[in-house]
């Protein structure tokens, strides 16, 4: 499958689908505090996401032989890495960490960024956890331009990660993004140890950049319900991400206000 290239007009559309997911960002941190349910984040947000004419890119999104996402954002709380799913029966404690992941479609055109939020105060762990993870992706955003290659994104990801001791989820990665969540090409998080620099990168090319980042192993694994992917060895883990277009000049992100 080729990467598809956006022209300018269909990134003025994604910028707009990456502005909703800003909005319910925008919403949902104001809403974060402990005893408020991962259920009351996700109305939250289905609200937001259909009062602009977009529909929540997640809710009803297949999984090979399980069950289709049950709901229109992830909240992936702790040891829970990603594709955490909203309940009532789970509400915010103190020093817990939240990645809150949310996708867009509006008008065709797909944004999607994920943040991880502190509940309270935390611990110094989770912060440095945070820091480095929020850093990570700014890394690989600064790579993303005309004549670099892919794996440039993925080293400087990596690298930012690997500096302060933390380690680089490996089995769920950024992607190319447009009319659909996933497209081509998978953004790794870290090089691997065989395999070439990946494509060169040129103007229209849109990614998600989504560093996840465990406090102990990379490994992980999935909970019951099919889709709650946690660490392996039940530590912290943190997740941010956003939608960018690749210009002639500096990288747009489109998951802004
Ligand atoms: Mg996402
Ligand atoms: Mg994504």
């Amino acid at each position: 499958m080729p990467i598809v290239l956006k022209s300018k007009a269909e990134i003025v559309l994604m910028r707009e689908a990456g502005r909703i997911v800003a909005r319910v960002h925008e919403a949902l941190r104001e809403m974060i505090r402990p005893g408020v349910t991962t259920a009351e984040l996700n109305v939250k947000a289905d609200q937001i996401i259909r009062a602009h004419g977009a529909i929540p890119a997640f809710l009803g999104y297949p999984h090979t032989g399980k069950n289709d996402f049950p709901a229109s954002i992830c909240t992936s709380i702790n040891e829970e890495i990603v594709h955490g799913i909203p309940s009532r029966k789970r509400w915010l404690e103190p020093g817990d960490i939240i990645s809150i992941d949310v996708g867009s479609v509006y008008r065709g055109w797909v944004g999607d960024s994920a943040w991880t939020y502190a509940v309270d105060v935390i611990d110094d762990e989770g912060r440095r956890l945070m820091e480095a993870t929020e850093g990570s992706l700014w890394a690989g955003i600064r790579q993303a331009r005309v004549g670099k290659r892919l794996a440039d994104i993925s080293e400087a990801i990596e690298t930012c990660v690997k500096q302060r001791g933390f380690a680089v989820v490996r089995e769920y990665t950024g992607h190319g993004v447009g009319r659909k969540m996933h497209e081509e090409p998978q953004v790794l998080n870290y090089v691997p140890d065989k395999g070439g620099r990946g494509p060169r990168l040129q103007v229209g090319m849109t990614f998600a950049l989504e560093p996840m980042v465990n406090v102990g192993t990379w490994r992980t694994r999935t909970l019951a319900d099919g889709w709650t992917v946690v660490t392996a060895d039940g530590k912290r883990s943190a997740h941010f991400e956003h939608t960018l277009a690749v210009t002639d000049g500096e990288p747009e992100i489109l998951t802004v206000l």
